[in-house]
C-alpha cells in the first residue's frame, strides 16, 4: 500500500478533528449546523476575547481507534482511511506552519490507538519535539485520552497550555449504551490527576513568589472537557448537575457543550436530523449562570421541568418561575440580588452599585448604566414606584420576556453561530462573554 504523505495525512486528520465531538473538540459549525471546511486542512479560525483572529492547527494523532464509540465518525467499525502521524511529522508540521505563519496554536487530539498509553506516549512525544527541538511557545490545548497512565497525563499537562478530557455522555448509563469501553472512572480519573496537578502547581506558585527557580508551568490554561448533546436521552438537568460537580470538584476552566451531529448510522442513536443548536445554546447561558451569577443546576430546573426553555433564556425563565422575589429595589438590592434580574449582568450590577454611591437611581437613569428595560422593567421598582401601573400577570410577561429576548437573540446570532470549541480558549479571560453578553 503506498505510503500517504504528510499532507494527506493532514487531509484526513484535520477532516477527522472536525467532526470528533469527543477526544477531539468539536466541529467547526456555520450557522446551519454543517461543518464547515478550513481553508487549509487543519486550520481553523478561533477568536480571542479582544477580536484578534487566532488560526489554530487542530488535528488528531491518528484516527486509527480500537473503540466503538457508536456516535463518532471514527469508531472501530467505521469504513474511513486510517492513517496516523508520527511524532516527528506532527512536531515538524506544527513547526513549519507556525514558521510561515500559519497558525498561532495547536490542537491536538486524538482516537485510541493501541490504548489510550500508547496513544498518550506518541503524542506526548510530538509535543516534546514541538516544544524542546522546535521552541514552540505558542498555544497548545492536548487531549488526555480516557484510562490514560496517570504519570503519561501529568506529563502532557507540563508540555501543553490546557489539557482536556471529553467526558461526552452525561450519565454512566449512556456511556455504556453508546461508548461501552468507556466508563465514569476511567474519565474522571485523568481529570483527577489534572485537578491535583494544576492546585500543586498554583499553591507552589503562590507560596513562592518569585523567590525560587521559577517551576515548569503545569497546565497553566487549566482543563476543560466537553458534553454531547442530544446524542443520548440524558436532561439539560443532568448535564448540568454534571457541569455543576465538576467545576466544584475538579476546578475545570470550561465546560464545552457540542450539538450532537449524526455522522453513523446506528440505531442506538436518536433520528434527528439537525443539531440541536438552540439547545447547546441555552446550556452555555445556564452554564454561564452557573460560573457566574451564582446559580445553582437546582435552581435552574427540576425533576418535574427537567429540561431548559427553549423561548426564553434560563435566568428570565427562573425569574418567571420565582415571582414571588420581584420586583427588586434597584437602590437597595444586593449585587446577588440584582444580578438575578433579567436585563441585569454582572457588568451593568457593578455599575449600579457605583453610581448609588452618588446618588438614588430613577428609571431615566437605568437605560445609561446598562439595564435592559424591556427585559428588567418588571423586575425592578426605583425609589419605590415600580413602572407599570398595574401588575401584568405571567402570561403578559412572558410574551413580553419572549419578545424581548427574540430581539436580543437576532443581533447576537452571528457570534453565537461560532460559539463554543471554535473560540479561542483563552489563558485567563473568557470567551464566554463575549457570547452569552450579560443577561
Ligand atoms: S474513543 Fe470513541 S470517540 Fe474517541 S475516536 Fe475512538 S470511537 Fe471516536
Amino acid at each position: 500500500m503506498k505510503r500517504m504523505d504528510t499532507l494527506g495525512k493532514l487531509r484526513v486528520l484535520g477532516a477527522a478533528a472536525r467532526h470528533d465531538a469527543s477526544c477531539a473538540a468539536g466541529a467547526l459549525k456555520s450557522r446551519s449546523g454543517q461543518g464547515k471546511s478550513p481553508a487549509f486542512p487543519g486550520i481553523y479560525i478561533s477568536w480571542t476575547d479582544d477580536g484578534r483572529r487566532v488560526p489554530l492547527l487542530k488535528v488528531l494523532y491518528t484516527n486509527r481507534c480500537a473503540y466503538d464509540c457508536a456516535y463518532c465518525a471514527n469508531r472501530a467499525s467505521a469504513d474511513v482511511p486510517r492513517v496516523s502521524f508520527t511524532p516527528r511529522e506532527l512536531a515538524d508540521l506544527a513547526a513549519a506552519l507556525h514558521r510561515r505563519g500559519s497558525i498561532a496554536g495547536l490542537f491536538l487530539s486524538s482516537a485510541v490507538h493501541r490504548g489510550p498509553d500508547h496513544t498518550m506516549r506518541e503524542m506526548i512525544e510530538a509535543l516534546r519535539l514541538l516544544r524542546q527541538e522546535k521552541g514552540f511557545t505558542d498555544y497548545v490545548h492536548v487531549k488526555a485520552l480516557p484510562g490514560a497512565d496517570p504519570a503519561l497525563v501529568r506529563e502532557a499537562a507540563l508540555l501543553a497550555d490546557r489539557v482536556s478530557v471529553n467526558i461526552e455522555l452525561p450519565s454512566p448509563e449512556s456511556l455504556r449504551f453508546l461508548a461501552p469501553q468507556k466508563d465514569r472512572r476511567s474519565l474522571l480519573g485523568p481529570m483527577r490527576e489534572l485537578a491535583a496537578g494544576i492546585a500543586e502547581y498554583r499553591m507552589e506558585i503562590r507560596e513562592d513568589r518569585g523567590r525560587g527557580p521559577r517551576r515548569h508551568p503545569f497546565a497553566p490554561a487549566g482543563q476543560s472537557t466537553q458534553l454531547i448533546v442530544g446524542a443520548s436521552p440524558d436532561s439539560d438537568l443532568c448535564i448540568l448537575r454534571l457541569t455543576e460537580g465538576l467545576y466544584r470538584r475538579y476546578g475545570l476552566r470550561r465546560v464545552y457543550y457540542s450539538a450532537y451531529v449524526r455522522v453513523n448510522d446506528d440505531p442506538r442513536l436518536p433520528p434527528l436530523t439537525a443539531p440541536p443548536l438552540l439547545r447547546e445554546r441555552r446550556l452555555y447561558q445556564a452554564d454561564w449562570l452557573l460560573r457566574r451569577y451564582g446559580f445553582r443546576a437546582d435552581e435552574l430546573l427540576d425533576e418535574g421541568s427537567p429540561f431548559l426553555d427553549e423561548e426564553l433564556d434560563p435566568k428570565a425563565a427562573w425569574a418567571l418561575r420565582n415571582l414571588h422575589l420581584f420586583p427588586v429595589e434597584v437602590n437597595a438590592a444586593e449585587r446577588h440580588v440584582l444580578l438575578r434580574v433579567p436585563g441585569i449582568g454582572a457588568r451593568t450590577a457593578e455599575r449600579i452599585l457605583e453610581a448609588r454611591r452618588c446618588h438614588s437611581l430613577g428609571f431615566e437613569d437605568l437605560a445609561g448604566v446598562g439595564v435592559d428595560m424591556k427585559r428588567a422593567r418588571h423586575f425592578v421598582t426605583c425609589r419605590g414606584r415600580c413602572l407599570h401601573s398595574r401588575e401584568p400577570s405571567p402570561e403578559e410577561l412572558r410574551r413580553d420576556l419572549r419578545t424581548a429576548f427574540a430581539d436580543s437573540e437576532e443581533s447576537e446570532g452571528a457570534q453565537l453561530s461560532l460559539w463554543g470549541n471554535t473560540r479561542w480558549p483563552a489563558r485567563d479571560a473568557d470567551a464566554a462573554s463575549c457570547l452569552t453578553g450579560e443577561m
